[in-house]
């Protein structure tokens, strides 16, 4: 009986040194990770909840996203103006989903104005073109269109495709203001997308600069320019400038040259 009353003694005993162990143990892992918090710091300090970016959703095959404003869809040019005159709409070609240059008609312009923004573009060189240099395929995206002809901030487009020019003037360029960072142009007949980051700049109350503009282009996926910054409105002859303006219209070209005539499709921006 007493060796019983013992042997039961010792298993309580083994027992409870168990559990002395695990507590020990419990304890020991509970205040080296206190320790470790407490050495790194607590990851919930830099976690930021709100506010929450909005909901956009995406649409596919490079179409708008729901937040954007569509400025041509493939049907008719009701968001386009004459620059000319913007009482008048738009005089270019709509056809099979795209619009062409009517020649001689002159650029036509977005209705709407913008400041800063994310826009998407398609545009394609007819198949068989002719021409060289300058002359061959040559429009323009004017990122804010600052008045009549070609003022504003243009933004080349051109076929350079087997095509040279000056660097500083190809598809791509600010023209006559920064040469792109590649060459990316796709074959005549094929169509090809302009993205771009425009951040539009800023003037002070006396008209001086406040902070200049930047682009950031992407063609057909390729970077071409890398958040460049603007020395002021593009010129054909002289160095560019800055003259004061607010929100401003997006204005496609229409270039005096005899090549055929290039075409759009698929415009859309997000103001940002
Ligand atoms: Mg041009």
């Amino acid at each position: 009986m007493i060796c019983i009353r013992h042997k039961n003694y010792a298993n309580l005993k083994t027992i409870s040194y168990m559990k002395s162990f695990k507590m020990l143990t419990l304890s020991t892992a509970i205040f080296i990770s206190l320790q470790s918090i407490a050495q790194q710091g607590d990851p919930k300090a830099t976690e930021v909840w709100s506010p929450e970016p909005k909901l956009v959703t995406p649409a596919k095959d490079n179409k708008a996203p729901s937040d954007a404003i569509v400025l041509f869809d493939g049907s008719n040019l009701d968001e386009w103006v004459s620059v000319k005159d913007s009482s008048l709409p738009a005089q270019w070609t709509v056809s099979k989903g795209a619009f062409t240059v009517k020649k001689g008609t002159g650029n036509i312009q977005t209705r709407k104005s913008f400041t800063d923004y994310q826009l998407h573009l398609e545009w394609k060189i007819p198949e068989g073109i002719h021409g060289e240099g300058q002359g061959r395929g040559n429009s323009g995206l004017f990122l804010a269109s600052t008045g009549g002809g070609d003022t504003g901030y243009e933004l080349q487009i051109l076929d350079c495709y087997n095509n040279k020019t000056y660097v500083n003037g190809q598809t791509g360029s600010i023209y006559k203001q920064a040469t792109p960072l590649a060459n990316a142009c796709k074959k005549p007949g094929e169509w090809q997308t302009y993205d771009v980051i425009w951040t539009a700049p800023r003037f002070k109350e006396d008209g001086s600069l406040q902070s200049p503009a930047h682009i950031t282009l992407i063609h057909n996926g390729v970077l071409l320019q890398n958040n460049t910054e603007l020395k002021g409105a593009t010129l054909y002859i002289g160095k560019p400038v800055y003259k004061k303006h607010g929100a401003a219209p997006i204005k496609l070209q229409d270039h005096g040259d005899k090549s055929e005539p290039i075409s759009f499709r698929n415009i859309w921006i997000r103001e940002l």
